[in-house]
């Protein structure tokens, strides 16, 4: 009987310890989950310091921001002013301006006694100015180039001009056309409605006293006429019929 309650008590104590182990356990678990969730309300303050420093600085970078844009604004209108300036800065169609423009300038009142044309047919203002060819040039091809950049609106045969070329470009906001006359017309590769570039090739100029030019000599007629109706006329008989159209060295100037 004793050795049997000896058994009984030795297996009591390991319950004992068992369940003390148990316990011990149990409440261990608890302390270090209470620990992790009291690290974790200790850091969540950190957290949402952080945060609320994250979004102060993000505020302040924000508030940068928000005056970046009217800092930028100021720029890209300053930067408007730039490309539109680029824009506004047309080129001759052919190089050495001032010393072709030496027979019809703009607003030159025209007549068969004053012309430095022989066998002058046409009388008034004039509307462009006349770029002349060199005389190594008269027999060479010779290039005109775009003023600007716009779209080709016409293309054709007129009276007075021969080969007509007209471009639709863009000039301080305003639509005005670039009128090209006396070219070669079959030397016009573009068609109409085709964007032509700025220094890109439009038309070889209409041979000498030929079709091309209708038998004037071999120049280059430029006028440039504002708004988007082409109005042909290389000459008005008013002076005040002149307001319809630019002066060329005025809009493109000698640089
Ligand atoms: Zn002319």
């Amino acid at each position: 009987m004793k050795k049997t309650n000896k058994k009984y008590c030795l297996l009591f104590l390991i319950f004992l310890i068992l369940v003390g182990f148990l316990i011990w356990i149990y409440y261990h678990n608890n302390f270090v989950n209470r620990k992790v969730t009291n690290q974790r309300q200790k850091k969540d303050p950190e957290i949402a310091d952080q945060i609320k420093q994250q979004n102060q600085n993000n505020l302040k970078e924000q508030d940068k921001q928000a005056q970046k844009p009217l800092k930028q604004t100021k720029r890209s209108k300053n930067n408007d002013v730039g490309p539109n300036k680029k824009a506004d800065n047309f080129t001759w169609p052919i190089d050495q301006p001032k010393k072709r423009i030496t027979k019809k300038e703009f607003a030159q009142y025209i007549t068969r006694e004053n012309s430095p044309i022989e066998n002058e047919r046409f009388r008034g203002f004039h509307t462009g100015v006349d770029l002349e060819v060199f005389n190594q040039e008269i027999d060479q091809p010779t290039q005109v180039q775009a003023c600007c950049t716009g779209k080709l609106v016409y293309k054709g045969w007129i009276n007075g001009y021969g080969g007509v070329v007209v471009q639709s470009c863009e000039w301080q906001d305003q639509s005005i056309l670039i009128l090209y006359g006396h070219v070669k017309l079959t030397s016009v590769k573009k068609s109409k409605n085709d964007l032509v570039k700025q220094g890109e090739f439009i038309a070889f100029l209409g041979q000498d006293k030929s079709q091309e030019t209708d038998q004037e000599r071999k120049h280059l007629h430029l006028g440039i006429i504002k708004g988007e109706k082409i109005d042909f006329r290389g000459y008005v008989q008013q002076e005040s019929e002149l307001k319809a159209w630019y002066d060329p060295v005025k809009i493109i100037g000698y640089g």
